[in-house]
């Protein structure tokens, strides 16, 4: 495969993350309701309007009035690959297509991006090992680094819907109950050690009830987003046992506005690690179901220049999203369209691709230098966290766009709260 040509020039370059190739669906507005909206170049192209117009036309419509992706995710996938075919047609060079839609293109910088679906849940898993490993070893000892299930299943927790965020949306540092290791009683305070983790997002755009396949898992995904799970690591180190993180999770979970479609990254399929214990055969993949995607986190202090603080890739996850969704079916446990699942955090072997400060700064034991002569173990107010992930062509890049927050100063915690 190589670079797709559009009659949209801003789309025809090695550079862009949206070239025809790519074509991930988004929700936007210009002051206006929200609409559902395609990335092409620098373009949005409103679909929602298309729809409305008559010009695009969809089975069991319309689907896309509503300003989210839901109605289509719901539609399955036949309709899925309708609308990508379609789109791929219309916006190609020399499409007949282009005086119709021309006008309904609206440049990304006068747009403001919202969620791209309305969450319906919010799952997170744990299936980096060098994350596992290093995490491990900081709150358990070298020794007891990786829990004894974890070559056997991919761990997870139930997060919190209400905590997903897109991408811009401030993040306020979180309050809440922590210890310090020498301290005797616990206090109310702003966390100290608030930290992000690089993740990918897989959206599930089918429903299921009772347990399916990795196969059958990997059908009902509709794409994939660029994930920040925002985490308060003293809140967590206190809370954590023996149900795992609560509040430490909860603040927010910030996803990038675009949804790289299933289909858009076929071409960059990736298999899984050799196993270090054989799989039970239910999470057996049938094929390649990892992603070659490069990935990198940068961070802004206020006034100051960006340092690109991690660089990692998504091949380096032990499970795939699709084994993650099939196990988390196993219990019988009933997945809808809309659900969000977190890959956890992805860190690579060596020390600067690791995706949380907790990693960087090995606990804060070894703070990190930035371009700007600053130093962080942990993050800052003000300081903003950009992620920013592409799988790499021949000659273009199917990207997935920014997913950034800004830090902000905790609010004061009241006088009956201490
Ligand atoms: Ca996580």
């Amino acid at each position: 495969m190589t670079l797709l040509q559009s009659w949209v020039e801003s789309a025809n370059s090695a550079d862009t993350d949206f070239p025809l190739n790519n074509l991930p669906y988004g929700a936007f507005s210009t002051g206006g309701p929200r609409r559902c909206g395609v990335a092409i170049g620098a373009q949005i192209l409103d679909v929602t309007a298309l729809e409305a117009a008559g010009i695009l036309t969809l089975e069991n419509g319309p689907l896309l009035q509503a300003g989210d992706w839901n109605a289509v995710m719901s539609a399955g996938p036949t309709v899925w690959d309708a609308l990508r075919g379609w789109l791929q047609t219309a916006l190609a060079a020399g499409s007949g297509q282009q005086a119709n839609l021309a006008p309904h293109l609206v440049d990304q910088a006068n747009a403001q991006m919202h969620l791209p679906i309305t969450v319906a849940e919010y799952t997170d898993f744990y299936a980096g090992k060098n994350h596992a490993v290093n995490v491990g070893t900081m709150f358990r000892g070298a020794e007891n680094a990786l829990p004894a299930n974890w070559l056997s299943i991919p761990i997870g927790y139930n997060g919190r819907a209400s905590s997903v965020v897109v991408s811009g949306t401030d993040v306020v540092r979180p309050n809440g109950q922590l210890k310090a290791p020498d301290a005797e009683l616990p206090r109310f305070a702003p966390s100290a050690r608030f930290d992000l983790e690089l993740e990918m997002g897989a959206i599930v755009g089918q429903p299921s009830e009772g347990m399916v396949s990795v196969q059958e898992a990997d059908d009902m995904i509709f794409g994939y987003v660029l994930l920040n799970d925002w985490s308060a690591r003293d809140i967590q180190a206190w809370e954590y046992q023996p149900l795992g993180p609560f509040q430490a999770k909860a603040t927010a979970t910030s996803i990038s506005p675009w949804i790289v479609t299933k289909a858009a990254l076929e071409p960059f399929r990736t298999s899984t690690p050799e196993r270090e214990r054989p799989l039970l055969a239910y999470l057996t993949e049938p094929g390649p179901m990892l992603y070659d995607i490069d990935l990198e986190v940068g961070l802004t202090p206020s006034g100051k220049g960006e340092s690109i603080i991690a660089r990692t890739n998504y091949n380096q996850m032990y499970y795939s999203a699709a084994q993650q969704l099939c196990h988390h079916t196993t219990s019988g446990c009933a997945m809808r369209v809309g659900d969000l699942l977190g890959s956890g955090t992805i860190s690579g072997p060596s020390k600067d691709s690791r995706g949380s400060m907790l990693e960087l700064s090995w606990g804060g034991k070894e703070p990190l230098t930035l371009d700007s002569g600053d130093s962080r173990s942990f993050l800052e107010d003000g300081d903003r966290l950009t992620l920013r992930g592409a799988a790499l062509g021949d000659g273009y890049r199917v990207g997935f766009g920014e997913c950034t927050g800004k830090v902000l100063p905790a609010k004061p915690v009241p006088d009956w709260a201490q």
